[in-house]
């Protein structure tokens, strides 16, 4: 089967968050259910820089007032459609934001181009290529099976995955005229949305199966509290909606041959990860004293409860932890935990920025992550921390709620548990965890063995690829 996959992020070419895991790694895993995915991803500057001897498939003169290129070319095991087209890519932040952190005021058309260009290459346009299924990835490709529904040639089986129901690319009517659709495309049924257009909207509506990332999440956005205003769209497609949990990358992120991580270890070298740990503790410049280091490695948001953070930080330390602190974000939320950080020398390490490299090393050296997202349609934070043996204490939501087994009583005694699940979002719900957490740590038998039931909880992408799998070869025609 030929598929092709649409997102405006792929690791390891251009990462803002998960979804750029996803797209990268899914395709890969894909492989051995006969299933050959090329990615179409916008041609941003970091993008252009890396790819080697691009071979030009596709051109337009005007792909929605710009003129674009569609070049091909191989990186890393993904097969790459990289759409080319300066006058929307070609920017100097990054790839949503401007240099001052604004949304760049074309993102419409950005994305607009880019689900077109999509759908031209599904409906053949490329002349030697073309999908039995296309796989959109959320609000900046949701517009692809919109164009698709309008396109005059023969109907595809279209996928649409929402990674997070908070971005939706709501846009004013007026640029309605702009996007080339016909007079009935704004209509309840696609595009509008109280008024407005929304391409997250418009791809629910015609989409012929959606996915989002985890079981619990789906179930979620069903929900006013989760739904963020679409929970009426998902309810009337409930039939279609399926939640698929996220995969990792097993060979990225393996603590057995992790080039950034200074001493590997395996599930029976636990004991190594001290090195690491001292690593973490002087970049952070953390008192290296056997209290627990617990990271966080985020957005800085109140999605991600890092207001939770600041205003628990000096409660943590008090309790006798530690916390080595990566992220950015919020600037608000930066400046909360870097005063948290000069109020505990030695106790908080805060580092602003985004750092891929020590982010694995974090993995490898701290005791514990914490994610106290208010939501959280999968996360993939907590997936490397239990493939690290850096015990994940996450909030009961989305997909933490469905990759992490809580040490209960219970699940203790029957050794299946691999982090703490704490609920609500509160300071006291985060305060009760992270008692919790000392608790565990105390004893370090029992902390180990959450270490190694996490690290041998199975994070990779085998179940999820062959659920994906079995879902495109349900919608395909017959004898794909
Ligand atoms: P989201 O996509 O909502 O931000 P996820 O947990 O799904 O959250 O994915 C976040 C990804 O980004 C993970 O791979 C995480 O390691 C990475 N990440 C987040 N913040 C940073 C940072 N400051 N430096 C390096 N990696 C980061």
């Amino acid at each position: 089967m030929k598929v092709l996959s649409v997102s405006s992020e792929v690791f390891p070419l251009i990462k803002t968050g998960g979804l750029a895991d996803v797209a990268g790694a899914l395709p890969i895993a894909l492989k051995r259910f006969g299933i050959e995915t090329k990615t179409l991803m916008p041609g941003y500057p970091a993008v252009m820089k890396v790819i080697r001897d691009p071979v030009v498939r596709l051109q337009f003169d005007d792909l929605l007032g710009a003129p674009a290129t569609v070049l091909e070319a191989e990186y890393e095991g993904l097969d790459i459609l990289v759409l080319d087209a300066p006058a929307y890519y070609d920017r100097a932040g990054g790839p949503y934001l401007d240099q001052t952190g604004k949304d760049y005021a074309d993102n419409w058309r950005r994305f607009a181009a880019l689900s077109l260009a999509a759908a031209e290459i599904a409906a053949g346009l490329m002349p030697d290529w073309r999908p039995d299924l296309v796989h959109a990835h959320d609000w900046q490709a949701a517009m692809t099976p919109v164009y698709m529904r309008y396109y005059p040639t023969p109907e595809l089986p279209t996928v649409l995955t929402i990674h997070n129901m908070a971005f939706q690319g709501q846009f004013s009517a007026d640029i309605f005229p702009s996007l080339r659709l016909p007079p009935h495309a704004f209509s309840t049924e696609s595009i509008e949305y109280y008024g407005h257009i929304g391409f997250l909207k418009g791809g629910l509506q015609t989409a012929h199966a959606i996915t989002t990332v985890s079981p619990t999440y789906a179930d979620e956005i069903l929900t006013n509290e989760f739904g963020m205003g679409l929970e009426g769209v998902i309810a009337s497609r409930r039939d279609v909606l399926h939640g698929i949990v996220n995969g990792i990358d097993a060979e990225v992120w393996n603590p057995a041959t992790d080039p950034v991580v200074h001493t590997h270890y395996g599930v029976t070298t636990l004991k190594n990860r001290e090195e690491n740990r001292k690593s973490i503790a002087e970049f952070f410049h953390l008192h290296d004293d056997g209290a627990p280091i617990f990271s966080i490695i985020s957005r800085l948001t109140w999605q991600k409860g890092m207001d939770v953070i600041a205003a628990t930080s000096d409660a943590i330390v008090a309790l006798g932890g530690k916390l080595a602190i990566l992220g950015s974000g919020d600037p608000a939320l930066e400046g909360s935990l870097l005063a948290a950080a000069a109020r505990h020398p030695g106790r908080i390490g805060v580092s602003i920025g985004y750092n891929e490299p020590m982010s694995h090393l974090m993995q490898a050296g701290c005791d514990a992550i914490i994610i106290p997202s208010r939501f959280e349609p999968c996360g993939l934070t907590q997936l490397y921390g239990l493939r690290y043996g850096c015990v994940p204490i996450v909030a009961r939501t989305g997909g933490l709620n469905d990759t992490v087994i809580d040490a209960n009583h219970a699940a203790l005694a029957a050794k299946v548990a691999t982090g703490i699940q704490f609920s609500p979002v509160t300071a006291e719900g985060m305060l009760q965890a992270i008692r919790r957490a000392l608790h565990l740590f105390a004893d370090q038998k029992v902390w180990t063995q959450l270490q190694k039931q996490g690290m041998k909880s199975d994070v990779s992408w085998e179940k999820s690829a062959e659920r994906y799998a079995a879902l495109y070869s349900s919608l395909a025609p017959k004898g794909k």
